[in-house]
């Protein structure tokens, strides 16, 4: 369970990204998260695996304080946390395989991870991550010859490798033409619903988020406008979260 209280987030340059921000997400949970471009998505869904930090309030996950973590117990937190990107983040001249494989690096004794030595235990899991996204086929391709969508898959299961008990994803779709775009959240929502993972998605796409998330957090400059269901999300709802702004995605 993630839980926000009061929290907030001040850059270093004085801005304020976020603003007392509450908020309390089961496990299990698909949520989405959208907003204007530079409304906070990214800084919200960035301060769980404390990739940016809160500077005001609390925030826990499983009854941890995440602001209290630092060193190895921070690694071993953040090893339960998997991030997606927008940009796949993949080695691109190396196989798919081996990028699933990286997952294991941060577990490795130094020689195995420094010259990428993995046992078939790990070749194994590997695969399997990799037959959860459909992409079984590629493991022997690099990485640089697959499609946006196919590269994104490998990026999810490189994640599934870790065991996460959440992810993160910035954006995951946004490269991705509309239809690709789709098998790639249908991808999600199926390791969501199989594997009971909580997903934290952020979205520009507003009918994507509706259709596939079962709740939608809206941000308006830094502040959560909105906060339910999906299903409950009406134009009104969607006009007070984009406020002067041009609602992507909806047709
Ligand atoms: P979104 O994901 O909704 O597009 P972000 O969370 O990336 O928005 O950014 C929210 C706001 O915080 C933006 O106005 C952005 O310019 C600002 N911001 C992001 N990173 C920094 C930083 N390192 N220093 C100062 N301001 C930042």
């Amino acid at each position: 369970m993630i839980v926000f209280k009061n929290a907030g987030k001040k850059y270093p340059n004085g801005f304020q990204g976020l603003k007392n921000v509450n908020l309390t997400i089961d496990q299990g949970e698909f949520v989405a998260i959208i907003g204007l471009s530079g409304a906070g998505k990214s800084t919200l869904i960035r301060t769980i695996n404390r990739m940016h930090d809160i500077t005001e309030g609390e925030l826990t996950v499983d009854g941890v304080d995440v602001m209290s973590l630092q060193g190895a117990s921070l690694r071993s937190f953040r090893r339960k946390i998997g991030m997606i990107f927008q940009s796949f983040n993949l080695i691109t001249r190396t196989t798919v395989i081996k990028n699933v494989m990286t997952a294991f690096v941060p577990d490795l004794p130094v020689l195995r991870a420094t010259f990428g030595i993995y046992n078939k235990q790990e070749k194994m899991k590997a695969l399997e991550c990799l037959d959860k996204v459909g992409i079984l086929d590629k493991a022997f391709v690099r990485a640089d010859q697959l499609s946006g969508g196919q590269q994104q898959r490998v990026a999810l299961a490189r994640t599934l490798a870790q065991d996460p008990e959440i992810i993160l994803a910035d954006e995951p779709v946004a490269a991705l033409d509309p239809i690709t775009a789709k098998q790639v959240m249908d991808d999600f929502k199926r390791i969501n619903e199989k594997m009971n993972i909580t997903i934290l998605i952020n979205i520009h796409h507003v009918d994507l988020a509706l259709q596939y998330a079962s709740r939608v957090i809206g941000i308006r400059a830094g502040e959560i406008v909105y906060d339910g269901p999906a299903d409950q999300v009406t134009d009104e709802v969607l006009q007070s979260i984009y406020q002067g702004g041009e609602v992507h995605g909806r047709v």
